[in-house]
């Protein structure tokens, strides 16, 4: 299978305005970190999102980038908040936003306690449109009322674990509770302890998980690639594709359990040995299916993500996303499967034009393309991947 991957200059795939790659460019950043490739697409996009990550990552531009953009021209108010447990980190974040804001003439002011309350009330009161600010001296501001939220978009907590160590979990609450409810909040973590798994259940909505480490994980030696096709002619492609001799291990992933029953359904009256995993097979028929694939005898194995994570199973020669992943992290683990397996392995993804836009977001976070091959008479022909 001759795919090449190319890659392209990264930062430009993220989805970042002109004068913010100007700024990275001029921070002398060659190309996004992995925390960076995989929260910046998403965080432009409105997404919740908890990012662990520690410090030295990349983490505060992966945060910093995406807010800069979206205050970028928008109306000069108090949009964005971002809590960290210390003063040396606020001054951090501060200069990351002066360093990528440099042309948005952005107003950051930096909070934090153990120096006069003065400077900080006249800067807050002058009006600003970021606040980066330690919990307890926050407070103080705003039972001075010296600042107010209600126009708040983006609520970043920042070493979120550290704050809670520090025992800021009062202040944060008391915070929060004064942000609209409509915002967006990013939660950044280097660990992920029960109380800030409480924290995001409590003020995140339907969190995305970036992870450093997901980006080495899409193994390199899997060479993978889409097959743009009609939805209605996925089953006959897979056909096609499973008389290829080399395909002699394949895991195939649906998105439903119905789904799996019905392709395996259709593979068997193409004459094609296949079995189906899912939550609706009991144990046994589970262990009888995987057993039955791991020795060979089964070499087709229609799967919904039950067979996701954790599943080891050598020699597989080809992960099949018959469906695109609803999430990117999904595709990686999918194609986990393969890499880690066998050296050789390929991943296929079937991708409808319904779909364009999930690899699309798979492919930014990935942050290179996905070869695509055109199969003639399966394919959506003059319909753009792009
Ligand atoms: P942080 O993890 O946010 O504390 O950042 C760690 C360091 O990495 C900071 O000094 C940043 O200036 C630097 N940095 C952030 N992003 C990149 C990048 N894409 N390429 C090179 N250095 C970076």
């Amino acid at each position: 299978m001759q795919t090449t991957i190319e890659t392209l200059p990264a930062f430009e795939l993220l989805g970042l305005a002109p004068e913010l790659i100007d700024a990275i460019r001029d921070a002398g950043y060659r190309e996004p970190t992995p925390i960076q490739a995989q929260a910046i697409p998403l965080a432009l996009k409105g997404r919740d999102l908890i990012g662990l990550a520690q410090t030295g990552t990349g983490k505060t531009a992966a945060f910093t980038l995406p807010i800069v953009q979206r205050l970028l021209g928008g109306p000069r108010r108090l949009r964005a908040l971002i809590l960290t447990p210390t003063r040396e980190l606020a001054a951090q974040v501060r200069e990351s936003f002066e360093k990528y804001g440099r042309h948005s003439g952005l107003r950051v002011a930096e909070i934090f306690g153990g120096v006069a309350l003065g400077p900080q009330e006249t800067a807050l009161r002058r009006g600003v449109d970021v606040v980066v600010a330690t919990p307890g001296r926050l407070i103080d501001h705003l039972e001075r009322q010296n600042l107010v939220f209600d126009d708040l978009e983006v609520l970043v907590l920042d070493e979120a674990d550290r704050m809670l160590d520090m025992g800021f979990a009062p202040q944060i609450n008391q915070i929060v509770r004064e942000v609209p409810p409509y915002r967006q909040t990013l939660l950044f973590s280097a660990t992920m302890p029960p109380e800030v798994e409480a924290l995001a259940r409590k003020y995140l909505r339907k969190p995305l998980v970036v992870q450093v480490g997901l980006r080495t994980q899409a193994v390199d030696t899997v060479a993978h690639a889409v097959y743009p096709v009609p939805r209605e002619r996925k089953s006959a492609l897979l056909a096609e594709l499973l008389k290829r001799p080399e395909m002699d291990s394949v895991l195939v992933f649906t998105r439903t359990k119905h789904g799996a029953d019905r392709l395996v359904r259709h593979l068997e009256r193409a004459g094609i040995e296949a079995s189906a995993m899912h939550a609706d097979k009991t144990q046994s028929q589970r262990m009888q299916a995987l057993e039955g694939f791991r020795e060979g005898k089964i070499r087709v194995l229609v799967a919904t993500d039950i067979a996701q994570r954790g599943l080891d199973i050598a020699g597989i020669s080809h992960v099949i996303n018959y469906d695109v992943p609803q999430r990117p992290e999904d595709y990686v683990h999918r194609i986990g499967r393969t890499g880690r397996a066998a050296a050789t392995g390929d991943a296929f993804t079937f991708m409808s034009p319904d779909e364009i836009g999930m690899v699309r977001t798979i492919e930014r976070v990935l942050g290179t393309p996905i070869p695509r091959i055109s199969v003639p008479g399966y394919d959506f022909g003059t319909v753009a991947a792009d």
